[in-house]
Parts: structure tokens; sequence; C-alpha cells
């Protein structure tokens, strides 16, 4: 009699388990699913449609994107999405103080977070191989730095017009101390070797392009064809694949992910 309740109970529990199990798993599938319709209208058909016939592969490469961020590498920051008077990175580094390094700086004043100083070594390698000399104009950037900043240019210019080109206090990626301006910051950089050459090899190094020519209705800014926002070699690869390489697109998404809270 004991050993018959034992087994009833044993195939009691075992069905649970494999009932909740599987009912997880339905759920999990149908969040993704409501993900995905809830993500296809803010993409383009090009990318979903892309995503929508590969899903197995892409979910792989997200979550190595999503394990791979350092600090707040992914975080999406534009118009809509402020970083908070308080973000700092995590810990800054004054170029000038760097020995042997692999590129120029425009000022000796300029700081970045010490999570791309290797990337920024190996990136300025590169180039001098090729023959460029890269050049960094401007890193990081605080929170009140860019509120004087965005103020004079509003006083000389009208807010208006300061809106269009300049970042308000927490619309910046300055702020995170992961992103350089290279070069002249004109549009002239966009002809000369050291822009080219950033335009193609960037990404090999982890760096993005923020704000592409012929996207400004997407990320909000005007072209700027000489600043970059490193966020990783696993990330670029996948903004790259999945998203023409278009680092908006990826980063909204992303934010999304990490807001719907479905895990992989
Ligand atoms: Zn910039």
């Amino acid at each position: 009699m004991n050993r018959r309740k034992y087994i009833l109970l044993l195939i009691f529990f075992t069905f649970t388990f494999l009932l909740f199990a599987v009912d997880k798993d339905v759920s999990k599938a149908s969040d993704v699913a409501t993900f995905f319709d809830d993500i296809a209208k803010d993409l383009p058909k090009s990318i979903i449609s892309k995503i929508e016939l590969n899903k197995g592969e892409f979910f792989i490469d997200l979550k190595r994107v999503l394990k791979s961020e350092k600090e707040d590498s992914l975080i999406l920051v534009d118009k809509k999405h402020l970083l908070p008077a308080s973000f700092t990175p995590g810990k800054v580094v004054m170029l000038s103080e760097l020995k042997h390094r692999t590129y120029k700086l425009d000022r000796y004043n300029i700081e970045l977070s010490a999570i791309v100083l290797d990337s920024l070594q190996e990136m300025g390698t590169a180039a001098k191989k090729d023959g460029i000399i890269l050049t960094v104009s401007c890193g990081y950037r605080p929170y009140a730095y860019q509120k004087k900043l965005f103020n004079n240019y509003a006083k000389e210019y009208g807010l208006a017009n300061a809106k269009k080109f300049s970042a308000e206090p927490g619309m910046s990626q300055h702020q995170l101390g992961t992103t350089i301006d290279f070069g002249t910051i004109t549009d002239a950089d966009a002809k000369t070797p050291a822009g080219k050459w950033l335009f193609k090899n960037a990404y090999k190094f982890g760096w993005s392009l923020s704000y592409p020519r012929g996207m400004e209705k997407i990320t909000g800014y005007n072209w700027e064809c000489w600043h970059y926002r490193y966020i990783g070699i696993e990330a670029s690869a996948f903004e790259k694949k999945w998203f023409q390489g278009i680092q908006q697109y990826m980063l909204e998404f992303i934010d999304k992910w990490k807001k719907s809270n479905i895990r992989l």
C-alpha cells in the first residue's frame, strides 16, 4: 500500500512538473511573438523579415551581445531617452596622461571611459599600419559641461537652431564617456583619409557611427561623420549583421528587449 502511494505521488509530481515546464515554454514563445509584433511597427520591414527568417541565430547573437555589455555600453541615449544628471562613467582617464598612444589628441584635456582605451589603442595601431593617424578631438562631457555648452549655443543661435545640432543635457552620448569626435568635427572629415578609414573600419574595433547621413529622422540628429560611440566588438558586429549598421535601430531594440523582461 505504501509503495503504491509512493508511486502515485511520484507520478503526480512528475506530471505537475512536466505541465509547468511545458506551460513555461509556451508562454515564453508567445511573449517573444508579442514582443516582435510590437517592435515590428518601429523597425524597417527588411530588418524584421531577416530576423523572422533566422530567429534562432538572431537570439544566439543577441544573448552573446547582451552578455558582452560592459558597464552601460549599450544604453540608449537620445532625445527621448535621457541620462540623469547624476550619470557618470565608471572610471575616466585623461588621455594625455597615457604613454605610447597610437593616435593624436586635439587638446590636452580629453577624457574617456577606461573601458574604451584598449580598443582605441588597437584601432590607432591598425590605422597607422594603413598610413593614417587618427585624431581624437572630443571625448567625455559631463552633464554640467553639456548644459553650459548647450546654453551657450542657444544664446548665440537661438533655441530651435541649437536643438538641431547640439544635444541638450542628458541627451548626449558624450556623457557616457565612450564616445569620440574625431578629426576637425566638420563635414569635411567625411572626405579625409582618416574619416574614410574610420567609416570603413571602426566597427571592427567595436566603434559605431551614431548619426549616419540620411538617418536624421531616425536618430534625431544631423549627420555627424566624426562622432563614433564604442559599443564593443560583439555589438558592432551584431549591428552590422542584423540592423543594417544603424546603431539607433539596434539600441532601440535592445532597450525594448531589456524592458520586456523576456529571458533568453
Ligand atoms: Zn560628438
